[in-house]
């Protein structure tokens, strides 16, 4: 067996196509592996798959392949051009690889499982390309993956993030029942959330059952805008909600901490009264017992936090509005103007917060896909290119089918 034949075996060279020559450079470990192919073959036309004689040949092209051993692995090869009587002169398929790529499709592919266990900086190294080309597949992998997706969520999660250091914002639409992110775009206003819509189109739009989400202006105007009977679709996600209530909270310590002597008591509490009662650490336990029983303003809003978490519990929508009643009346009543605030907000939107009782849906569904957005945003911190954010977010929570032109693990062929 000659050193082309040991090439054809390894790489995996099928016929039409034969390794003509192979070159091996020590200095620059590499390999370069010259295909040609045999005459006569009739070559399908890549629109309409008609078998055509080569008219002529465009200029070789080099693709890296996987490496051999420790040297870098390229193929060389000048693709043939049919001239198809439906759609002119035409270059073939390079069945190796995607049009436009400089890798053959199993490294794209090994660069995919690189990059999905690690940042782009790490895989760039083992792969040993530069970190734009990392990048340039990353990004090609998304968009092939967004290319292939056949259908939208029925039922979406609808949340904002910030990122950077100056905490601009990135408006995240998930699919809930098969959790992964479906779209991104930046800013969070109304805008951001119409492309989505736009982007799925008005009949996938039709299709959408629900929309969980924040209490949040720009976002409803959109859903109501772009989604039939949005009033009866938009859920107000209670993990937000909350989320306001423990702001309010904290306000209240914050106003209270200004008198000495409930300072004094208040002292690293902030954190304390975060937690809901069940899940509080031991070591705020003794503090809290003392606390909880006191006429502190700031116990007082605690316990009506606490107790607002209840109105989901309730078995009902009737049940939740019954409570809602009395909840409010209580909250309303407090004195606590924080609190009050709060309060309010909820009412305003009572009619979407309790159409809980009939989707049962938050965003927390998608809690280990938040804790993976954020992993992710760690590791994009701090790159220049914005866009590669969405991208690095897409990549690792689309649930895409991210990897080229064939099945993963099927044996190619060149
Ligand atoms: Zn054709």
């Amino acid at each position: 067996m000659d050193d082309r034949e040991i090439c054809e075996h390894l790489y995996n060279v099928k016929r039409p196509w034969f390794v003509s020559r192979v070159s091996v450079s020590d200095d620059g470990k590499r390999v370069d592996m010259y295909l040609e192919h045999e005459r006569g073959v009739k070559w399908p036309c890549p629109l309409c798959e008609k078998l055509l004689s080569v008219s002529d040949h465009v200029k070789e092209r080099v693709w890296r392949d996987l490496d051999s051993g420790l040297y870098k692995a390229y193929i060389h090869a000048s693709i043939p051009r049919i001239g198809c009587p439906d759609h002119g002169k035409i270059q073939v398929k390079a069945e190796w690889s995607e049009k436009s790529s400089r890798f053959t499709e199993r490294f794209e592919a090994h660069a995919i499982d690189a990059l999905l266990s690690t940042d782009t900086t790490n895989a760039s190294k083992i792969l040993r390309i530069s970190r734009d080309q990392t990048w340039n597949i990353t990004d090609r992998a998304v968009k092939r993956g967004i290319a292939r997706k056949t259908s939208s969520p029925e039922r979406i999660g609808v949340d904002e993030k910030s990122y950077g250091k100056y905490h601009h914002y990135i408006t995240i639409v998930y699919g809930i029942d098969n959790p992964s992110v479906d779209n991104i775009e930046f800013d969070r206003k109304k805008e951001s959330l119409d492309k989505y819509y736009e982007k799925i189109g008005k009949d996938a739009a039709s299709k959408i059952e629900a929309v969980s989400m924040d209490m949040w202006d720009p976002f409803i105007a959109s859903t109501k805008s772009n989604v039939t009977d949005a009033e009866s679709k938009i859920v107000f996600d209670r993990f937000h909600i909350m989320k306001h209530m423990n702001m309010a909270l904290d306000d209240v310590r914050k106003i209270e901490a200004r008198n000495a002597d409930a300072k004094e008591l208040l002292k690293k509490t902030k954190y304390m009264w975060l937690y809901s009662s069940e899940n509080l650490p031991d070591r705020y336990r003794e503090k809290y017992e003392i606390l909880k029983e006191s006429d502190l303003k700031t116990a007082r809003a605690y316990a009506i936090k606490e107790n607002l978490r209840n109105l989901w519990q309730c078995g009902t929508e009737d049940e939740a509005r019954s409570f809602w009643k009395k909840w409010y009346n209580w909250a309303s009543h407090s004195r606590l103007e924080p609190v009050k605030k709060v309060a309010k907000m909820i009412r305003n939107y009572l009619y979407d917060v309790l159409s809980y009782f009939k989707h049962h849906i938050t965003n927390a569904i998608a809690e280990g896909l938040n804790s993976k957005i954020a992993t992710v945003q760690k590791m994009a911190y701090g790159y220049s290119n914005k866009d590669h954010l969405k991208t690095a977010i897409c990549f690792h929570c689309g649930n895409l089918q991210l990897y080229p032109g064939y099945i993963k693990n099927k044996e190619v062929s060149i």
